[in-house]
């Protein structure tokens, strides 16, 4: 497979971008280039705002029943499209076709938010005012490679629910995805200049969507650094802004726990998108009297049940990390963590065994990490966990509120009232008690993992101003 992709989807058409820059794509499990993508500029960012703000008045001015009906046509197209989509995210991101999350969440976004919309009241009462919830105008997209499809979805099928019109720039690392999600997103037959999506660089593209005095709010899914350069540029228009962005999150097993299914639990967590999520659970901690038997069960399971190698083999639970500057920041966490101290119970660095080409790394846990290691603060976004022993309930919550980062935590244990209770005190968006999900829940970060919630009726407010009318 070598494929050119050398068209925007601005408009409502698939157009040569006005940028030249061809950017090279290579299949992380063999390292081989694999394609090349032609790169919008700034001049495609002004066509394409352009577009947005002309399509603006009538879809803003659409009914609830016209959106959801929108919606539908996008989760069917976007269904009808899962096979690509899979081969795509294989040969352009090594995701294992096990991880079938990755293909079947886009369509689900436009589902959940079929759901949120019929349930959303646009106009509220609160006293003598009405408060209408507006849509806040055009909308900049700005997603990450790590399942990109995904995050593309959530961020479309929300703002245009929202009555919203839509930029997205999305990675250029995932460009191959992106196409075949556009193509699908196109033919459900939205209006002419209510979607548009340019795949470009960060500091070009992205920095010009948001600096766009047309364009009204960033949602932007990425690294907290750039989320803060974002912050930055969006002052001078005082854009809102949802910025969902890194984390280092717990998985606090209890004493009372079941072990097997704890451990398994917490390496799932831990290995999720061979540990490429921003959600990764890379700090467990672990009561001391227990660590030993903990550790050993670690050990035993990492080795069984998560295989790393070719990402269409169906026993396969670890694929490549994305790119070549992936894997050696992955390799410099190792030996940093090393160097400090910590001891590697399974893995370390350098290559798998026999997967001598592509990008793949080892899956590691380290013992002994105390939480003021690097490699217990930074995102490392590979398979790399730090186990972290705790004396009593109080230090568990200690350790894990002692971050930056906000974003998630997993806490497993067989008493539910004393899992919730640590719940409480966890300084994070999103807890999950012994696995437990809801999709429709707010998600998003305390402290520097973000700003805003996405997903359900939270994420659909972040794209609505209110207008109070008092009489
Ligand atoms: P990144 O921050 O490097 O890039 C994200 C996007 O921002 C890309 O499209 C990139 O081109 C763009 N960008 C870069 N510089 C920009 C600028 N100056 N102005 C505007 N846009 C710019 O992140 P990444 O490496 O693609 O993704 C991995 C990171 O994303 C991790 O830190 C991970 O934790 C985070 N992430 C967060 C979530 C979440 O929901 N909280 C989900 C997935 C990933």
């Amino acid at each position: 497979m070598h494929h050119l992709i050398d068209k925007v989807y601005l408009d409502g058409e698939f157009v040569t971008p006005h940028g030249t820059e061809l950017f090279d794509l290579h299949n992380p499990a063999t390292g081989k280039v694999i394609g090349q993508v032609r790169l919008a500029d700034e001049v495609d960012v002004e066509a394409a705002v352009a577009a947005a703000k002309r399509a603006l008045p009538a879809w803003s001015a659409t009914s609830k029943a016209e959106r959801i009906d929108a919606l539908r046509r996008l989760q069917t197209a976007v269904a009808a499209h899962r096979d690509d989509l899979l081969e795509a995210v294989t040969v352009e991101y090594g995701a294992p076709r096990r991880n079938a999350f990755l293909v079947d969440t886009p369509a689900g976004a436009f589902a959940d938010m079929i759901k949120t919309l019929e349930e959303f009241e646009f106009t509220r009462t609160i006293g003598r005012a009405t408060v209408e919830m507006t849509p806040v105008g055009v909308a900049g997209l700005i997603t990450p490679w790590n399942a990109d499809a995904f995050f593309i979805s959530d961020k479309v099928a929300t703002a245009l629910a929202a009555g919203c019109t839509v930029v997205c720039k999305p990675s250029e690392l995932s460009a191959t995805q992106t196409q075949v999600l556009t193509e699908a997103l196109h033919e459900a037959g939205l209006p002419q200049g209510v979607l548009n999506i340019i795949t470009g660089r960060g500091d070009v593209v992205g920095s010009a969507l948001t600096r766009h005095p047309d364009v009204a709010k960033i949602s932007f899914t990425g690294s907290t650094a750039t989320g803060k350069v974002i912050a930055r540029e969006a002052v001078g228009t005082l854009k809102r802004l949802t910025l969902e962005l890194g984390g280092k999150s717990p998985s606090i097993i209890l004493d009372d726990a079941d072990p097997e299914e704890a451990v398994t639990g917490a390496l799932m967590a831990g290995f999720v998108n061979s540990g490429q999520a921003c959600v990764a659970g890379t700090r467990i901690l672990v009561p001391e009297s227990r660590q030993d038997e903990l550790l050993s069960l670690i050990e035993k399971k990492v080795e069984e049940d998560f295989r790393t190698g070719d990402p269409r083999d169906p026993a396969t639970a670890i694929g490549p990390m994305v790119s070549e500057g992936q894997w050696e920041r992955v390799q410099r966490y190792l030996h940093r963590g090393i160097e400090e101290g910590a001891r590697v119970v399974v893995g370390g660095p350098g290559r798998p065994d026999g997967l001598e080409e592509g990008y793949f790394v080892r899956p590691t846990v380290f013992a002994d990490v105390t939480n003021d290691m690097t490699i217990a603060r930074e995102e490392i976004f590979g398979p790399v966990l730090s186990v972290i022993a705790y004396r009593d309930e109080d230090h568990a919550v200690e350790i894990a509120n002692d971050t930056t980062y906000g974003l998630h935590a997993y806490v497993f244990s067989a008493d539910l009232e004393r899992a919730r209770n640590i719940a409480s005190r966890l300084e994070v968006g999103r807890v999950a008690i012994n696995g437990g999900y809801e999709p429709l829940s707010p998600f998003g970060g305390f402290k520097q993992s973000g700003i805003g919630r996405e997903y359900g009726v939270f994420g659909l407010e972040g794209f609505l101003e209110p207008r109070s009318v008092m009489v």
